[in-house]
C-alpha cells in the first residue's frame, strides 16, 4: 500500500549502511526525528466536503487526505505534522474521456475548482489545493491507463494519460518497444503528469525529454476539446503541443496522449568513470555530448557528491579497494564520478563506447568497469525511499535544479551551493550540499543540487528553514539567468520566479491563453502563474 505521509510502497525500506549515521552526524549533527502525527488525528481534522453530490465523486476523508499533498519537502512537513491547510472536497476517478468531460462541466456549473491528478509526485506544490474560497474537486486520472492504439510502422502508441511508468513500459515491452522515459519518480508518476510538467527522464540524452516524445493527444478544457494529430512535423503555424507541455493542469485535462516509441534496445550498459577533478570531468562530458555520440545517459557528480555517494553506498571494503586503485591512477580526494549509459544495437554501442572512453581518457578519466553502473541502474527507482529513512532519523532532504549554458555551469553551481551554505546562522544548524550535472545538451547542462539538514522539533521552524533555503537558491538561479526549473516545473513554489524568466509580455500572453481555455479560472488556480 502507498505511504500516506512519505514516498512509495510501505513494504519497501531503504536502510542506511552501518557507517551512514556517523557520516550524517559529522556533516550536519545528530538527527532527532520530531513526533509524527497519527493518521487518525489527521483524519479527524478533515473538514466536511463543500461539493455538491455527484455519482463519480467520493468524499471519503482518507481519500481526500491522500490527494491533499504531493512530495515536496513542505508537503512532507505538513503531512508528518498534521498542519494541512486545505484538502480537496472530493476525489473522482473517471474511467473515460466522457466522464472527465462530465466532471469538468459539473465543477464549472457548481463554481468549484478542478485539480487534475496523475501520480501526485509533484515536488513543487502542483496538486495541492491552495484556495479556501471554492470547493475543490481533484480528478485522479489513474483509471485512464490503457494502450488504445499502436502503430508499429510509425512507432507511435496512444495511451490513456493516467497510465503510470511501470504500466506503460510493461504494455510496450510486451510488444517489443519502450518509451524510454524514466524519471526517478517512474514508479508512481504518469504520462499525463510528465506532459503537464515537461518532465525529463534519466535517459533523455538517448530517448529525448517528454516534449520530444509527446506527439499529440486530447485535452478536455472548460472551453472545449482540443485534438492534436501526431504529425511528424508541421509548418502550420505555432505548435500547439508546446502549449499543453508544461500547462500544469491549468488549460484542461489531457485524457489521451500519443507518444513516439522505440524498439527495445539490443544492448544497454552503464559504466562508471572517475576523473581527478570536476573541471576535467566537465570538459570530457561537454566534448562527448558535443561530439553528438549516441549515448543514453551522462551524469557527472561533483567531488562532494561523489564522496557522499560512496560513503552511503555501503560495501565499505569494496569502496576502499576502489579508492586505493584510483589513488594509484592519480585520482585522489577531488575525484568526480561520471555515470555513462549506452543504449542501442550491439555495433553502435561498441563504437560509441570506444569513442566516449577515448575522450574520457584524454581528460585523465579512469574507467572502473560496469559494477557501479549496474548498481546504479538496479537501484535507480529505489533511491527516493532513502528520504523516508532520513526523515525517520531526523534529517530533511530536498533537491533543486536548473539548466544553463556550459559557459555558466561553474558559476551557477557555486552560486547555488554558496546560497544554501550561507542561509542558516551556525546556531540554527548546518547543511550538507552536493551537486551533479544530470542532463546534458550540446549547448549546456542541467544542474541538480541536493541539500540535507536536521529537522527541528517544531515543524514551523523546519518549514522556515526550507523557505530560507529555497528563496536563497531560487534567487541565485534567477541572478545567474538559469531557468527556474529544468524538469520539476513551476507549481506554487516557483511561480513567483516565472516572470523573471518569461518577461512581462510572456507571462501576460500565458495568462491570456489560460483565460481562453478556462474563462472562469476553475483549472488548478494558483499554479504556474502567481
Ligand atoms: C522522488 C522523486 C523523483 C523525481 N524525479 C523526477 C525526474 O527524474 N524527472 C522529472 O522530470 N521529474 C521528477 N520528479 C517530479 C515529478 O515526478 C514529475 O513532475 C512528474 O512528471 C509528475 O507526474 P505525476 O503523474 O505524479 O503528476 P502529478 O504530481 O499528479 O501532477 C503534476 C502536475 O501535472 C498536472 N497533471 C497531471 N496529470 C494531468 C493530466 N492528465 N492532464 C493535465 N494535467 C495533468 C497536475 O494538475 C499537476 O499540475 C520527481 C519527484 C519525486 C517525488
Amino acid at each position: 500500500m502507498r505511504r500516506w505521509n512519505g514516498w512509495g510502497d510501505n513494504t519497501v525500506e531503504y536502510p542506511l549502511p552501518s557507517n551512514g549515521p556517523e557520516f550524517l552526524q559529522k556533516r550536519v549533527g545528530v538527527g532527532a526525528p520530531p513526533q509524527d502525527v497519527s493518521l487518525e488525528a489527521v483524519l479527524a481534522s478533515v473538514p466536511n466536503s463543500r461539493l455538491a453530490s455527484h455519482p463519480l465523486v467520493n468524499v471519503d476523508p482518507k481519500l481526500r487526505l491522500c490527494h491533499a499533498k504531493g512530495q515536496s519537502l513542505p508537503d512532507w512537513i505538513a503531512l508528518r505534522s498534521g498542519r494541512i491547510s486545505a484538502f480537496p472536497d472530493g476525489v473522482a476517478h473517471p474511467s473515460s474521456s466522457t466522464q472527465v468531460l462530465d466532471l469538468v462541466h459539473f465543477a464549472e456549473q457548481n463554481d468549484s475548482v478542478v485539480i487534475p491528478y496523475g501520480g501526485g509526485t509533484s515536488v513543487v506544490g502542483h496538486i495541492n489545493p491552495v484556495t479556501a474560497e471554492k470547493p475543490v474537486l481533484t480528478i485522479n486520472l489513474r483509471r485512464l491507463n490503457q494502450l488504445s492504439k499502436f502503430d508499429e510502422i510509425s512507432q507511435l502508441a496512444t495511451f490513456g494519460a493516467g497510465i503510470s511508468g511501470p504500466e506503460l513500459e510493461a504494455q510496450l515491452r510486451a510488444l517489443g518497444f519502450t518509451l524510454g522515459h524514466f524519471p526517478q519518480s517512474f514508479e508512481l508518476s504518469t504520462l499525463g503528469g510528465w506532459i503537464a510538467t515537461r518532465s525529463s527522464g534519466q535517459q533523455s540524452l538517448g530517448y529525448g525529454r517528454i516534449e520530444d516524445l509527446f506527439k499529440g493527444g486530447t485535452l478536455i478544457s472548460p472551453a472545449g476539446t482540443l485534438e492534436l494529430l501526431p504529425h511528424p512535423a508541421s509548418a502550420a503555424g505555432p505548435d500547439l503541443r508546446q502549449m499543453i507541455l508544461g500547462s500544469e493542469g491549468r488549460l484542461g485535462i489531457v485524457t489521451e496522449a500519443t507518444v513516439r516509441v522505440s524498439r527495445l534496445p539490443e544492448r544497454e550498459e552503464f559504466h562508471a568513470i572517475f576523473f581527478p577533478n570536476f573541471d576535467r570531468g566537465q570538459t570530457a562530458v561537454r566534448q562527448i555530448v558535443q561530439a553528438r555520440l549516441s549515448l543514453s545517459m551522462l551524469r557527472l557528480s561533483t567531488a562532494v557528491e561523489t564522496n557522499t555517494t560512496l560513503a552511503l553506498a555501503g560495501h565499505e571494503r569494496l569502496i576502499a579497494m576502489l579508492e586505493q586503485l584510483l589513488v594509484l591512477r592519480g585520482v585522489n580526494d577531488q575525484k568526480c564520478m561520471l555515470l555513462i549509459g549506452f543504449t542501442g544495437c550491439e555495433d553502435l554501442v561498441k563504437a560509441t563506447r570506444k569513442e566516449a572512453f577515448s575522450i574520457a581518457r584524454q581528460h585523465k578519466g579512469v574507467h572502473v568497469g560496469r559494477q557501479f553502473g549496474k548498481q546504479w541502474h538496479k537501484g535507480r527507482f529505489l533511491t527516493p525511499y532513502l528520504r523516508n529513512t532520513l526523515w525517520e532519523q531526523g534529517y530533511a532532504l530536498d533537491t533543486l535544479e536548473t539548466a544553463v549554458p556550459w559557459s555558466d555551469v561553474d558559476d551557477t553551481i557555486q552560486a547555488i551551493e554558496h546560497a544554501l551554505q550561507s542561509t542558516l546562522d551556525p546556531s540554527e544548524g548546518r547543511v550538507h550540499v552536493f551537486t551533479h550535472l544530470s542532463h546534458m545538451y550540446p549547448e549546456g547542462a542541467s544542474i541538480y543540487t541536493t541539500y540535507l539538514f536536521r529537522l527541528a522539533q517544531d515543524p514551523d521552524q523546519t518549514l522556515q528553514h526550507w523557505h530560507s533555503f529555497k528563496t536563497a537558491a531560487s534567487q541565485a538561479i534567477v541572478n545567474q539567468k538559469g531557468t527556474i526549473s529544468h524538469q520539476h516545473g513551476v507549481g506554487v513554489d516557483h511561480a513567483h520566479y516565472l516572470e523573471a524568466e518569461k518577461g512581462s509580455l510572456g507571462t501576460t500572453v500565458l495568462r491570456d491563453v489560460l483565460g481562453r481555455f478556462d474563462p472562469k479560472g476553475i483549472m488548478n488556480p494558483g499554479k504556474l502563474l502567481a
